[in-house]
């Protein structure tokens, strides 16, 4: 291909992945594979001026500016960095910046570069007036609302010059894990990286669902520096630090390239064990008095650069294609791979979602594929190494039968499903399920327990686990039971009994009712009876019940078998009733008003208050402003408390708290 079309191209390419990145938060490549793309593009346009064009992708700092939220334009440019790759790259920035500064070795601070979103804090008198996204550099989104979501920004300082700070706002991996795990259970696609999942969340224009996101943040460079006489970037690090912003712990200064080197090595072993992503390592030069003398390009400056960690992309033969059915009957092709580690643990199976990803991936059975951890715990088949192909791979066919029960299935979208109700797959993955944490939460009975009993005949339904006592002694002599383990099991069971209504409804399994959805209806209804008996208009008239969820509800108890086996459960001694806190009918002293914590109560603990004003109807927000009606406060309290007194907003003690709260219990 000539240059010419090349760089068409890869532009084409270059444009289409950036879309994807930044504005759908949904990458179709690995960044080793865009970065690879990108640098193809910069060493064609540096052999061959003519075909560079203003708007070449690597004239761009990348984002844009999407979404409803308002622009803020960047008080000074928002810029990104350049990369380097490996340790060649790294001495050629340091060799440029002692040629530069004419310096025979240069002080560089070494930063954790963590892979999130960039963010812009900016204050007036003290007081935050904006959080933004970096945009494209020039203009960004005002995101406040959503950036007050993460408890460790400080919306107010004291400090009264004008005073911006950036850093990334980042999701911890455990918060990814866990976020992850829930979109498995939903079947929502899972988020591809801890980069995507932090500015996924930044961008919900509802502010609580960036709230229960769990992000937090790092700041790693004061704007002002300068302007308040710092001339070092250590400096500047630290006293934005002292006046509470967190910086990352991990910042080092290092002297000299050797240092650098020396650094970077010994975060490439660290890294897995940082509680979150990091993508590479900073390095800026420490002395900010020759900033402007390093100067910038279009998009980057010069005082600094980032080192990419290689992509552990791990090639790997796919052996296999089988198929496993989950409690819903739904169908999931699985790769079974030649073992290989992959970011620190061996991975032998990769889910493969459904047959539309496999047929979009190409992949054959026998292909040589590359595979890599999604936030560093899913294994994900990338793509197909294409040119290792010898010819024997053989095509992929989706199976037109159940592989367990036999029965033809059923496409819906791009799912396929066994319908068949007595499909043994079906029941043991519902009973999985039933037992699991977030439902019955039965200790002892696990994946390998249960398709013990299930074979054994021990257990087929959700209501033989309560009578399992009655297999005492066959369970005793099957291989790997002891007396005591089956006492263990059996208590478990019986604890399992007590257990408020909402574990029971979501361990049933009923279709379009996860965990959440079955505490709404166990706060409403109260008990399973009165949500049996219920119709579809009311259950549409509940809050984030729209109509398929409803007519799952319903249909599920209009089935005969699932009330026979409700009945069986009550006569077998489970609580069908809900447990947890109630809400308040009625008016309250609190209905409708927004009501900000602070401090430390002596009564509640901070999430027992937040629920016990959420059931009172109130709106529990995290930050004061005009729009707050009560500022609770215990001892201990801060910032928020003297925000609430300037803004003239009503304030309430401990003990004032507790006294409308026992009116209303009266
Ligand atoms: P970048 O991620 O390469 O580096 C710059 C960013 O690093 C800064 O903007 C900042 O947000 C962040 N950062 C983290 N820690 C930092 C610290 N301690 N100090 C300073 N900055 C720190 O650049 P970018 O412009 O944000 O993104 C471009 C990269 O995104 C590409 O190189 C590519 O890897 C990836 N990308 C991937 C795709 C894809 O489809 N996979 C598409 C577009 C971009």
């Amino acid at each position: 291909m000539n240059p010419a079309s090349r760089v068409k191209e890869i532009t084409a390419l270059l444009e289409k992945y950036n879309y994807e990145y930044y504005v759908l938060d949904n990458p179709s490549v690995s960044d080793a594979e865009y970065d690879a793309l990108l640098n193809e593009l910069i060493r064609l346009e540096t052999t061959y001026p003519e075909l560079k064009s203003p708007l070449s992708p690597t004239q761009r700092v990348g984002g844009q500016v999407v979404s409803s939220f308002k622009k803020v334009p960047h008080k000074r440019l928002m810029l990104s960095l350049a990369n380097a790759f490996n340790e060649a790259n790294l001495r050629d920035f340091d060799r440029k910046v002692r040629e530069a500064l004419h310096l025979e070795k240069v002080t560089y601070m070494a930063e954790m570069k963590i892979d999130g979103l960039a963010m812009s804090l900016d204050y007036v008198d003290g007081h935050l007036n904006y959080g933004a996204t970096r945009g494209d550099g020039n203009v960004g989104e005002d995101v406040t609302s959503n950036i007050i979501t993460i408890h460790s920004i400080p919306t107010q300082i004291s400090v009264n010059k004008p005073f911006e700070v950036r850093g990334e706002v980042y999701m911890p991996k455990k918060s990814l894990n866990e976020l992850n795990k829930e979109r498995e259970k939903t079947g929502e696609p899972l988020l591809a990286n801890a980069r995507n999942a932090a500015a996924g969340s930044i961008r919900q224009l509802d502010s609580r669902i960036a709230a229960m996101r769990k992000l937090d943040a790092f700041w790693y460079y004061f704007v002002n520096a300068s302007e308040f006489g710092f001339t070092k970037h250590r400096e500047a690090l630290d006293y934005i630090q002292s006046i509470g912003f967190k910086t990352n712990p991990e910042r080092r200064l290092c002297y000299g390239i050797e240092d650098i080197l020396r650094y970077v090595e010994e975060y490439t072993k660290k890294r897995a064990d940082l509680a979150y992503d990091i993508d590479g390592i900073v390095l800026k030069v420490d002395d900010l008095t020759v900033y402007d003398r390093l100067g910038y390009t279009a998009k980057t400056p010069k005082w600094a650069i980032a080192y990419k960690f290689p992509p552990e992309e791990v090639p790997t033969l796919l052996e296999d294609i089988i198929f496993t059915v989950g409690r819903t009957g739904k169908i999931t092709p699985n790769a079974v791979l030649s073992p290989v580690r992959v970011a620190g643990s061996i991975v032998q199976r990769a889910t493969l979602h459904n047959e539309d990803f496999i047929m979009e991936k190409g992949l054959k059975i026998g292909d040589i594929v590359l595979l890599r951890k999604a936030g560093d715990v899913i294994p994900e088949v990338v793509r197909v190494l294409t040119d290792k192909r010898t010819g024997i791979e053989k095509p992929f066919v989706m199976i037109d039968n159940c592989p367990v029960c036999g029965q033809p299935l059923t496409k819906v979208d791009a799912m396929h499903f066994c319908l068949n109700p007595d499909c043994e797959a079906r029941h043991i993955e519902g009973l999985i399920h039933f037992v699991s944490k977030d439902a019955m939460d039965i200790d002892g009975l696990g994946e390998k327990v249960i398709e013990i009993f299930f074979n054994e005949k021990f257990i087929r339904s959700v209501a033989d686990i309560y009578r399992l006592m009655n297999f005492r002694q066959d369970i005793m002599e099957v291989e790997g039971f002891s007396d005591k383990s089956v006492d263990s099991i059996i208590d478990a069971v019986e604890k399992s009994k007590g257990n408020s209504l909402e574990r029971l409804l979501f361990g049933l399994g009923i279709k379009e009712v996860g965990e959440k959805m079955a505490k709404t209806l166990a706060k409403y209804f109260g008990s399973i009876d009165a949500l049996a008996a219920c119709e579809t208009d009311k259950l549409l008239a509940i809050p984030d019940v729209g109509p398929v969820v409803a007519n799952s509800i319903h249909s599920y108890f209009r089935k005969p078998e699932n009330i026979a086996l409700i009945e069986d459960l009550k006569t077998l001694g489970l609580n069908t009733l809900y447990l947890g806190p109630k809400e308040v009918a009625g008016k309250t002293y609190f209905s409708g008003k927004t009501v900000v914590l602070t401090g430390v109560l002596e009564h509640y603990g901070r999430k027992e208050a937040e629920e016990l004003l959420e059931n009172l109807g109130a709106k529990v927000s995290g930050s004061v402003s005009k729009m707050t009606n009560i500022v609770i406060y215990g001892s201990d309290a801060g910032s928020k408390l003297t925000k609430a007194q300037t803004l003239g907003v009503q304030t309430m003690d401990e003990d004032e708290f507790l006294s409308h709260v026992q009116k209303t219990a009266e």
